[in-house]
């Protein structure tokens, strides 16, 4: 007889969720290895390759001789060049010991919170929010507060929510802006008003997560650190991992105070060590080489975000807003709950993807793993012809729903 084994589990463990965008696009792997024809928008990746130029710095670097174990917190040029980016187009004092390389912005995340957080700590995370932010903190032993806005105030938290949430147990907050799920971006006089907020709490950091930094439609990027008033206060997390296309190459970094490198630099050492050698040279110098195809890229997901967003308002239930950001858009299905094809009813974005997955065919990541039940997620980090044949299969399934 077949035993289950998983009560052997941590208890910590057991109280994870696994990844739900990684679930998805996993399904939707799973789906089309069965044959079936899936358009999977699920995960949140550049359907571009690495820019060509970067690749050829890698090579470069296996050529010559990178190819060792680095220092824990990053090649020094590495650093250097992020030292310098922060300062060049974020207005950013960090020095070369306020950075730490990992092995994507995910482990920058995880070193954050395996180094801060005592249990019973509270952590503010703006809601919708990133999936995993949720489970690390958990899995470090903190405790998440979710301030949550909806679409109807462009899923951005007010400096007055932002306020009430805060109590002495109150360590962290964290968000992104441009942010994953909703696309939205904080401005640069919203971000001042909430820094004024948090200049009142010695004892709270917060986590600015950028990695979306360069798919920012509005303009010039903003970071809260660039504030004076909370610059000992703020984290600033960044990647290569979007903005050139760089998913799986496993490189994300932070700039933080001095403690707080040092301590994030212990974690990482004894958990994984310094980020891949030669990908770290090679990301060095993409920091200060040619951002054409960055730039061709971000052009091509807004044309992409005006496409998606006209084909989506053609169906009759779903409000969407017109997001500034990132690759995705957040749309509100919550006036569907309740339809039905007669065996199948919509109750909740999990059903939603669920059913647009298994009729449609097509892969999206219910709003519950974001924190808000009423919506879903759509990447469109995909060819015009994906989308545009994914919008309509959608359509056609939900013609079914009464
Ligand atoms: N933060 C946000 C908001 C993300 O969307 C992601 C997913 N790429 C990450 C962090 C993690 O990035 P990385 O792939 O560099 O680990
Ligand atoms: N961050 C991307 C997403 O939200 C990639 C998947 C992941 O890292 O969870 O889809």
């Amino acid at each position: 007889m077949a035993v289950d084994k998983t009560k052997y589990l941590s208890k910590k463990l057991q109280n994870m969720a696994e990844s739900a965008t990684l679930k998805m696009a996993q399904k939707a792997r799973d789906l089309s290895a069965q044959g079936k024809n899936v358009i999977s928008l699920s995960i949140g990746q550049p359907d571009f390759d690495t820019p060509d130029h970067i690749k050829e710095f890698a090579k470069q670097a296996l050529d010559d001789g990178y190819t060792k174990y680095t220092p824990v917190p990053g090649l020094p040029e590495l650093r250097e060049a992020i030292s310098k980016k922060f300062k060049r187009d974020n207005n950013l004092d960090y020095n070369t010991n306020q950075i730490v390389v990992s092995n994507g912005a995910k482990q920058t995340i995880a070193n954050i919170m395996l180094s801060l957080l005592n249990p019973g700590d509270e952590v503010i995370i703006f809601t919708p929010y990133w999936v995993s932010y949720n489970d690390i903190v958990r899995f470090a032993g903190g405790t998440p507060v979710f301030v949550k806005a909806g679409i109807e105030k462009d899923f951005k938290v007010t400096p007055e929510q932002l306020e009430a949430a805060i109590n002495p147990k109150s360590k962290l907050i964290i968000f992104s802006s441009p942010c994953n799920p909703t696309g939205s971006v904080y401005t640069h006089d919203e971000l001042f008003e909430l820094a004024k907020v948090i200049d009142k709490y010695d004892n709270l950091f917060v986590v600015s997560d950028e990695i979306y930094e360069h798919i920012n439609f509005l303009g010039k990027h903003t970071s809260i650190g660039e504030f004076d008033i909370v610059k000992d206060q703020t984290i600033t997390v960044n990647g290569f991992a979007k903005g050139f296309a760089m998913t799986g190459w496993r490189l994300g970094y932070m700039g933080a105070p001095d403690w707080l490198a040092v301590a994030c630099a212990k974690v990482q050492g004894n958990f994984t060590s310094g980020a891949n050698s030669f990908g770290q040279k090679a990301a060095a110098l993409a920091l200060s080489g040619d951002m054409g195809p960055t730039e061709k890229m971000k052009a091509a997901f807004l044309r992409r975000k005006k496409l998606v967003l006209s084909l989506i308002s053609e169906i009759p239930g779903i409000v969407c807003n017109d997001p500034d950001g990132a690759f995705y858009i957040f749309p509100d299905i919550s006036k569907l709950y309740g339809r039905t094809n007669g065996l199948l009813t919509i109750n909740n974005s999990d059903d939603f993807a669920n059913i647009i997955l298994s009729e449609a065919h097509v892969a999206v990541v219910a709003g519950v793993a974001f924190g808000d039940d009423k919506c879903f997620r759509l990447s469109y980090a995909a060819s015009d012809e994906d989308l545009v044949e994914a919008i309509s299969r959608i359509k056609n399934c939900l013609q079914n729903f009464q």
